[in-house]
Formats: structure tokens, C-alpha cells, sequence
């Protein structure tokens, strides 16, 4: 059905909800939830590292302790405790991060949509990653901006192509540098203190998205773009990948001013995130329960990347290539050009194994023939089953 507009009504939507579509894939893909299919597809969590027991022991003392607080209203810009918790956790090496640049947001989601609010205009240059993550260009096109995809390689986005030329009256540069949604690069090092040094000088802010930092398999994280200019960056980080999604709860660190727009901004989205989860996720987090709770999550995640590259490399025929992440949940296979993910899909669907094709990651020109596994939530002898069925298809387009 076309929803551009309504046809039982004679009800106007406005130009920007005329503009909206819905995903070709999400269509595709809602039946991906049948049993039978193994799915690479979503980009789920795997519940089993949902901390459930002690979730629940901190809802019980919220209510029992601070029940009229918990579900009263409160202040747009997060529970205290939290916003210190998390101002304490980025304060290290010399690095200060105030309480006050802390907004505590419903999801980093919603940090997508307040960037988009205060930060474009119809029609400013809004620079992205090639490819980027599809939720972020969601987001983002509520407000019309002209993409600018920054140019990018295997370690992720090059920090030399950011040139004036490219860079001219952007509003913001939208990052991931680590485990990058949809590829899994990690930005090395090197590049990490080109884009930090590029937005202690820049004209407009670098947002480091952040939801995976935390899941590196080696347990050896790089410094943050956050810790190396933190009166230049914004940095948005979440609770869905390291305690449960769907508390809905992350956060914002940006300097002061801004912070103050995006408090402005939340306040008429939705006045604050719920005090409820706010409360829940402080009484979890207080004691230093993610320092021994992330460890666990990352060797989980580490077997079964381990399990998704192998699977690749007993099946997949010459002309396929994969990257080896080093941490996150994502795997980014580029098929021969000739190769179009999205038709593949459809026939990957037919034989009860999906994915999701890389095109719509991209912010213009996109690669037809690039393809996201998720690792994380397919046992790994279904995703032994699941990659040779996927190279069964590939090898008979050859
Ligand atoms: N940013 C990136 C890169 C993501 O992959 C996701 C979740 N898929 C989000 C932001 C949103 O996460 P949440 O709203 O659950 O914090």
C-alpha cells in the first residue's frame, strides 16, 4: 500500500510525513520472525546477556524505596545520580566530564533525532560515513539535510578527505568509530587523533555514536573521540547493548550550550525519559555491575563471530569478501558486483536464511552488492546452516 497519503480521509499529512517511506526490507524482512528462517538479519542483542535477576531486585527496590519519585515526573535532563554515574565513567586520564553535559536520553535513538532538531536546516551538508547507519539517516531526514558522504575504506572513515571543499557549511559529521554499524570496523588509532584533532578546529561538532565501544572481543578498547577532544565532541552512548534495549535508555555528553538545546529540544519531545528505568538502570549500574557483566557479553560475542567467520570460510565461494571484526555484532560481505543483495534476499528468504543488503546504509550511491550478517543471536550450528545455504545462492549467480 502507498501511505503518502490517507486514503480514507480527506485528512492533510504535512510535506515532511508525505516525504517518509517505509523500508523496502523492513517489509521483507517482518517475515523473517518465522521459526524456520535463521535470520542474520535483525540487529538484535542476544537476550541471554539481559541481566534479568538483577533487573528485576533493582525494579523491586525502586518501587519499594523511592516509589514517588520513580513514577512521578521529573527533570528533562536525566535522573542526577545517573547523569554523575555517567559524567564519573567518561572522567578519566586527565579527561573531566561534567554532570551538566550530561543528557539522559529515551534510547541514543532519540540522540539521533535532537542532533537532527537543534543542528539542520533543509538542505545543510550533514557529513556521514559511506556506508552509515541506516537508523541515523532515519533520523536525520526528518530534517532534510543534503548528505555528504565522507570517504572510507576498511578501517573506516578517512580523516584526509574531510577537505573544505567537502566539509563546507556542514552542520555536523556523524561517526561511529567503533564496530560500526553497519560494517564492524574499528577506527585505528592514528585516525582517531586526525578526527580529533579535525574537530578541535572545526566549525561545526563530530558525533561519536557509541552504543558498541564497550563490546571490543579483547577486551582492549581504543581512547574515545570523547577523551581525546571533549570540549569538541558529542558523544551519544547507550545502555541496549550492554544491559537490555528495551529500558530504551541512553545518553547525550555535549558541551554545556548545546547540551542546553537539546534539553530545550527533548523537553517538547517527550519532557523526560522515564524515572522508572532511569532509577532501575542507577540501582544496576551504581556498584560497578557492567565491569564484571561486559566481559561476559564480549566473549559471547566473540565465540559467535568467531563461529559467523568460519562458517564463511568453509562455504563461501572465491569472489566473497568479509572483514574480521574485532568486536561488535556485525560482519560486512561485499558479493561480486554483478550481485544485487537486494534481489538476493529475496531469494535467501525462499530458503528460509536472511540478511540485510547493504544499500540502504548508504546516504547516496549506494553499493548493490555489500550485505550485513548480525552474528549475535543464531546459535552456531544454525549459523553453519545459514551461511552455506547463503553460498548456495551466491555460488549459482556466479
Ligand atoms: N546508533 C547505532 C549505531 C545503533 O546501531 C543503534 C541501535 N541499533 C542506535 C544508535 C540506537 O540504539 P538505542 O536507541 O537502543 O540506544
Amino acid at each position: 500500500m502507498d501511505h503518502s497519503d490517507l486514503p480514507h480521509t480527506n485528512w492533510r499529512i504535512s510535506e515532511r510525513a508525505r516525504k517518509l517511506t517505509s523500508s523496502a526490507i523492513r517489509e521483507i524482512l517482518k517475515v523473517t520472525e518465522r521459526p524456520e528462517v535463521i535470520s542474520f538479519a535483525g540487529g538484535l542483542p542476544s537476550p541471554v546477556t539481559f541481566p534479568i535477576e538483577r533487573l528485576r531486585e533493582a525494579c523491586d527496590r525502586v518501587t519499594r524505596d523511592a516509589p514517588s519519585a520513580a513514577f512521578q515526573y521529573s527533570a528533562t535532563e536525566g535522573y542526577m545520580p545517573l547523569r554523575e554515574w555517567v559524567a564519573a565513567r567518561f572522567s578519566k586520564n586527565g579527561v573531566t566530564i561534567r554532570p551538566s553535559q550530561v543528557l539522559i536520553v529515551t534510547g541514543s535513538q532519540q540522540a539521533l533525532d535532537l542532533l537532527g532538531k537543534v543542528l539542520i536546516d533543509p538542505a545543510s551538508p550533514v557529513l556521514v560515513e559511506t556506508p552509515t547507519y541506516l537508523g541515523a539517516l532515519q533520523s536525520f531526514s526528518m530534517y532534510e539535510p543534503r548528505y555528504v558522504q565522507v570517504p572510507t575504506d576498511e578501517h573506516g572513515l578517512i580523516p584526509e578527505g574531510l577537505t573544505p571543499a567537502l566539509t563546507e557549511d556542514a552542520r555536523l559529521l556523524y561517526a561511529q568509530p567503533n564496530f560500526q554499524n553497519p560494517t564492524g570496523r574499528r577506527l585505528p588509532l592514528e585516525r582517531r587523533r586526525a578526527l580529533a584533532e579535525f574537530a578541535r578546529t572545526s566549525p561545526f561538532p563530530v558525533i561519536e555514536d557509541d552504543p558498541y565501544g564497550a563490546l571490543d572481543y579483547a577486551g582492549d578498547p581504543l581512547p574515545t573521540l570523547l577523551s581525546m577532544a571533549p570540549d569538541h565532541i558529542v558523544h551519544c552512548g547507550s545502555f541496549s547493548k550492554v544491559l537490555a534495549p528495551g529500558l530504551r535508555l541512553g545518553y547525550i555528553i555535549a558541551p554545556e550550550e548545546l547540551h542546553f538545546k537539546f534539553v530545550q529540544a527533548k523537553q517538547a519531545t517527550d519532557l523526560h525519559t522515564p524515572s522508572f528505568t532511569q532509577r532501575i538502570v542507577h540501582e544496576v549500574v551504581k556498584d560497578g555491575f557492567l565491569d564484571e557483566h561486559i566481559p561476559t557479553i564480549r566473549a559471547l560475542y566473540r565465540d559467535q563471530c568467531e563461529a559467523m567467520l568460519s562458517a564463511l570460510e568453509r562455504h563461501m565461494p572465491e569472489g566473497v569478501t568479509w572483514n574480521r571484526p574485532e568486536g561488535g555484532m556485525f560482519v560486512w560481505a561485499s558479493l561480486p558486483k554483478h550481485i544485487d543483495t537486494m534481489k538476493l534476499l529475496e531469494a535467501a528468504i525462499a530458503e528460509n536464511v536472511a540478511f540485510v543488503p547493504g544499500a540502504p546504509f548508504y546516504a547516496n550511491d549506494a553499493d548493490q552488492s555489500a550485505l550485513r550478517l548480525s552474528f549475535v543471536t543464531v546459535p552456531p550450528a544454525r549459523i553453519d546452516e545459514g551461511v552455506a545455504r547463503l553460498a548456495k545462492l551466491i555460488r549459482e549467480r556466479l
